[in-house]
Formats: C-alpha cells, sequence, structure tokens
C-alpha cells in the first residue's frame, strides 16, 4: 500500500503533486500516476507510468498534453495488492465516461461482489484492480441528478467492505477533491486558497502545517481554502487538527528515530492487511492466488520451506507453525544450499519460497530445482507479479 497526494488551487499544480510523489518514494513503489482536471472545463486528463522505481521522473517528462489551467489534480504511488504492477492497472482510475478519477490505498475487501454487479449493469472495466470498482461505484451514484461529489463517495464507500484511503476528483465540480477513509491514513490541509490531501505527511509539509487527519469512516471534501468533513451518516463534523513539529525527514520516519523502528511499529498494521479478507468468519481461510486445491493440499505429506537472510528466520517461525497447526513434518533450508543438494522430494512434498521481493536469486533458483524434482511449489511474497510468484505452482501475498 502506498501514497496519495492531492491538491487543488495551487500556483503549480503539477509540480506540487510531483513534488509529493517524489516525497512518498521512500515507501517504495512498483508505478504512479496523476489526474488532472482542466479549469477552463476541457475535462480530465490522465498519465500513468509503469517504471517501477523510475516511475515518478518518467511521469516529469509527460506532462506536455497537460491543461494549461489546472483546478484539481490527485497523484499515486502504487504497491499492488490486485494485479500486476502495469499501466493498465496503474491509478488514477477512471469511470466509463472518463469524467471520475480516483486514488486508492489499501484493499476493498468485497470488489468481486461489486464489479459483478457493476458489469452485470454494462460497467467497462479496464484493469484487474481491486480500486477500479470505486471509480464506477461514483459514477453511479453520480448518475442520480442532483448528487455531489462528496455524497456520491460516502455513498460509495458505505457499500465497500476492506481497507481504503480514496481521493476523487469529477469534472463535474473541478475545483474540489472527495476524500474517505478506512484504516488506510489519510490527512488533508489548507492554506490560503489551497487544498491538500495525502496519505503521509511528508508528501504536503512543504505546502501548509495546518493539517487535519479524517478518521474510520469519515469522508470529506477539500477546495480552495476550505475543508469539510463528514461522518459516515453525512453529518458535517469538527475535523481533527494533526500537531507537526516535524521536519520532512523526520515526517518520512512517521516521528521515529529511524526506518527501522518504524517498520517495527506498523508490523500490526502489516499483520492485519494480509489477513484482510482471507479469514472467515467460521474461522476458515480464503487463499485465492494460493491456485492448489484442498484435495491437492491434502495430499501433501511434507513442507520444506526455503529462503535466504531474514526469510530464512521467517521459515524458521513457519516451521514451527506447519508442524503445530498442520501436523505435517516441515523443515526451513537454506536456498543457497538447498540448490547445490540433491534434496530428495516428490509430489507429496509441498516447497514453500519466501523472499520479500519475490526475485531473490538463490530462493528463485531453489524453487526451480524443486520444481524440476516434481515438487508443488508456492512462493511467498510481497511483490505482486515477480518472478517467483510468476514461477510458482501458487502464490502467498504478504501485503506489507
Ligand atoms: N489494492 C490497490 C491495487 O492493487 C491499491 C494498492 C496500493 O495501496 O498501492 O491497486
Amino acid at each position: 500500500m502506498c501514497g496519495i497526494i492531492g491538491a487543488t488551487g495551487a500556483a503549480d499544480p503539477l509540480q506540487l503533486i510531483l513534488d509529493g510523489l517524489a516525497a512518498l518514494e521512500y515507501r517504495g513503489y512498483d508505478s504512479a500516476g496523476i489526474a488532472a482536471l482542466d479549469a477552463k472545463g476541457g475535462g480530465l486528463w490522465r498519465v500513468r507510468a509503469a517504471e517501477r522505481t523510475e516511475s515518478v521522473e518518467h511521469l516529469g517528462s509527460c506532462l506536455d498534453g497537460a491543461p494549461d489551467a489546472i483546478a484539481a489534480a490527485i497523484g499515486h504511488t502504487r504497491w499492488a495488492t490486485h494485479g500486476a504492477p502495469n499501466e493498465a492497472n496503474a491509478h488514477p482510475h477512471v469511470d466509463c465516461s472518463g469524467q471520475v478519477a480516483l486514488v486508492h490505498n489499501g484493499i476493498i475487501d468485497n470488489y468481486r461482489q461489486l464489479a459483478a454487479v457493476l458489469d452485470a449493469a454494462g460497467h467497462l472495466r479496464t484493469s484487474q484492480t481491486d480500486t477500479e470498482v470505486l471509480a464506477h461505484l461514483v459514477e453511479d451514484e453520480l448518475a442520480v441528478d442532483g448528487t455531489t461529489l462528496v455524497e456520491a463517495v460516502r455513498r460509495c464507500v458505505a457499500r465497500v467492505e476492506g481497507d481504503f484511503a480514496i481521493a476523487v476528483v469529477w469534472t463535474g465540480e473541478p475545483d474540489v477533491i472527495g476524500v474517505a477513509r478506512r484504516t488506510s491514513p489519510l490527512i488533508v490541509g489548507r492554506a490560503e486558497g489551497l487544498g491538500v490531501v495525502a496519505s503521509d505527511i511528508a508528501a504536503v509539509l512543504g505546502t501548509t502545517r495546518e493539517l487535519y487527519q479524517l478518521e474510520d469512516d469519515q469522508v470529506g471534501l477539500v477546495g480552495p481554502g476550505t475543508i469539510t468533513v463528514l461522518d459516515a451518516d453525512g453529518s458535517a463534523v469538527e475535523p481533527l487538527a494533526v500537531e507537526v513539529g516535524w521536519s520532512i525527514d523526520a515526517a518520512r520516519r512517521g516521528g521515529y528515530p529511524d526506518f527501522m523502528t518504524k517498520e517495527m511499529h506498523e508490523q500490526p498494521r502489516a499483520v492485519a492487511d494480509t489477513l484482510l479478507g482471507r479469514v472467515r468468519p467460521d474461522g476458515g481461510t480464503e487463499l485465492e492466488e494460493l491456485a492448489i486445491s484442498d484435495d491437492e493440499l491434502a495430499a501433501v505429506r511434507r513442507i520444506v520451506l526455503v529462503a535466504c537472510g531474514s526469510s530464512y528466520h521467517a521459515a524458521l517461525v513457519g516451521r514451527q507453525a506447519v508442524e503445530a497447526w498442520a501436523q505435517l513434518p516441515a523443515e526451513a533450508e537454506i536456498a543457497s544450499e538447498f540448490r547445490y543438494r540433491q534434496a530428495v522430494l516428490d509430489e507429496s512434498t509441498l516447497v514453500v519460497a519466501i523472499s520479500q521481493s519475490g526475485e531473490t536469486v538463490d530462493t528463485l533458483k531453489a524453487m526451480r530445482e524443486a520444481r524440476s524434482r516434481g515438487a508443488r511449489v508456492v512462493a511467498m511474497t510481497n511483490v505482486v507479479d515477480s518472478l517467483m510468484a510468476r514461477e510458482a505452482d501458487g502464490v502467498l501475498y504478504t501485503r506489507a
């Protein structure tokens, strides 16, 4: 889950968005994009790039077709959870009419059910993301005469299960940005004639220090110099002011002394994200990408976890979990050793290859070796569509 930035009323909106995206780069991302509304009624303009860590830089060189005068603009850096990191899946996502553009951090848990309803109603989706349904839901709500953007956003998120921070622009109200959040962070800010939106203080610290935090299930509308916040029922509420005593550098670290401490404190969130939509109320699990049937799993007699470095430590913990919960023999192996051994494997062995990036060479090679010896292989990784995710029989994404 990555970064959001938005601005309205800015003197140089695209530069503000690009600077904001650059300030969010420290989080890591796989693609990026910007949408802007023409202040002279020329509609919505969008640019997206999937050059991984070069995407924000690349966007900066693609501004030629942008409108001369921009009212509101939104930008996004993506860390894919649903759908490969490519241009079609990069945010902002638009509705069928190209009038609504939306960026999202988080996971829409019930996107398949929502997509089925939207598809049946004739909406045309063009990405594999969970996010895109939101743009079409807003479009649906706006189709009712007299509906304002903030009301459409409020009704849209009422239909959604999952985690989200969103920012939405619409040609019908070109000066404002609609926002909403549940679990994923989102702040809004204002200064004379300026309104900003961001997932992270670091992205907007240079623009204003008058910042407010949206609370869970609140919806908002940010205009040039104005902020309106509503609760889930649509009644206006006072937004919660954020005290900012930090420098930009400290803000990137979330006020923690270093990134490692910050990431340690983020662990409960990362674990919750990983479980989202995967644990059923009856205690069962839903692992859509696993792609190995229940019968095949039942036939597994032994599990070998292979990994390098800190992922190897995760494998050691995994071994205990498999033994305790699945009551199967389990081993943890260092991938660089495993790949050069004549390991005895067969179809009843499940090899779980763990790598944050999904591209650790020794682990990838160990995985290939295991497959060539007849074992089934599941990759456990944080990067959607990484090499290991593509080559394995099944995959478990960690969403961290
Ligand atoms: N789930 C969304 C996607 O995969 C948002 C990911 C993010 O937070 O960057 O596109």
